[in-house]
């Protein structure tokens, strides 16, 4: 039976700080994040429990009441979904410390609430999950955080996912810290990696992100691009537009000439979340401008662009709904 969905309310499952949603979405109206289970912290899972609440909200979905959470988000589609329980695209978001000071970064700017949090190890459960199938290759791992990379487990974790068969894995990461890991699958084929830079110069990198470190990001984005020059390669370089900050051609185009050198074929761009959430309805076209910009710019290049939830939803007309 076909009907309005996600991959995410079907199959999908995020560890964040907290708690396990069913995905770590929030930049449409709807707000995203369907919580599976509160005050979680690392513990064993209770599978039954967890299938019978993702259940719930699949058959609201089947009968046509829209979970509110998702309403206006991008990643709903009319299918035919497979009613089996499994778990295959896994989110972790669970990691709080970083080595980056982004502006922009809701753990920077919430540093006080996060201290309280104890972190927690997922290493131990995902290889139970592994173990009893209920992780399945086939959709997507990503990670994001707090910075991946700095996480003791972190390592262990990629291994782990790389030696069961995941091929399609994702991190989101500063840069900073160099991951053999991550090379590793990069080199076999099975992961990409997403690096944060929001800039083309070393100026405007330090006043995002408040550390000094444009220089070892740029060495590392180089190195994961040549960990895999296949196809489009396995680096993707990420651009937040900031208004006021590098929201102009001139600091996009060094951006873009940086990744050229780097070897990199991938850009990623989506818009700064807290003032697009404010200004949704009443973005001017100056931005859509930009983003077609990169669009086209790359493609005279010859390289790919991803568009994230917020630069997606302005290109798809969605940030009005
Ligand atoms: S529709 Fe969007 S918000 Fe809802 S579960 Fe899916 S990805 Fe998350
Ligand atoms: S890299 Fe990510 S987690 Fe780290 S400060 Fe920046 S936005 Fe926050």
């Amino acid at each position: 039976m076909k009907y309005l969905s996600c991959r995410y309310i079907e199959h999908g499952m995020d560890f964040e700080h907290t708690r396990l949603e069913t995905c770590c979405f929030t930049c449409h109206s709807g707000g995203g994040q369907i919580t599976l289970k509160n005050e979680y912290a690392g513990e064993q899972i209770n599978w039954q429990e967890l299938f019978d609440k993702k259940r719930k909200y699949r058959e609201e979905h089947r009968k046509g009441n829209l979970t509110p959470n998702c309403k206006g988000c991008v990643f709903l589609e009319e299918k035919d979904w497979d009613e089996e329980d499994y778990i295959n695209f896994l989110q972790f978001n669970y990691w709080i410390a970083c080595n980056s000071k982004c502006t922009y970064c809701y753990e920077v700017q919430n540093k006080k609430l996060f201290e309280k949090i104890k972190p927690y190890d997922a290493v131990p459960v995902v290889r139970k999950m592994l173990e009893e199938k209920i992780l399945r290759p086939g959709g997507e791992v990503s990670f994001g955080g707090g910075e991946p990379t700095i996480a003791p487990e972190f390592e262990d974790l990629i291994n782990l996912l790389t030696q069961y068969g995941f091929r399609n894995m994702r991190i989101h990461s500063s840069g900073i810290k160099y991951s053999p890991a991550i090379a590793k699958a990069i080199e076999k084929g099975v992961l990409n990696v997403v690096i944060s830079i929001d800039s083309g110069c070393e100026k405007t990198y330090k006043k995002i992100k408040r550390v000094n470190a444009y220089k070892k990001v740029i060495e590392n984005m180089r190195k994961y691009a040549q960990a895999n020059t296949d196809k489009f390669g396995l680096m993707t370089s990420k651009y937040i537009i900031i208004p006021d900050v590098n929201d102009n051609r001139k600091e996009i185009d060094l951006w873009i000439d940086s990744v050229v050198k780097c070897g990199g074929k991938w850009l990623a761009l989506d818009i700064e979340d807290v003032w697009y959430k404010v200004n949704r309805s009443t973005i001017s076209t100056y931005y859509l401008d930009l983003v077609n910009y990169v669009i086209d710019k790359a493609g005279s290049l010859g390289m790919k662009v991803e568009l994230y939830d917020r630069a997606r939803g302005l290109k798809e007309g969605k940030n009005q709904l």
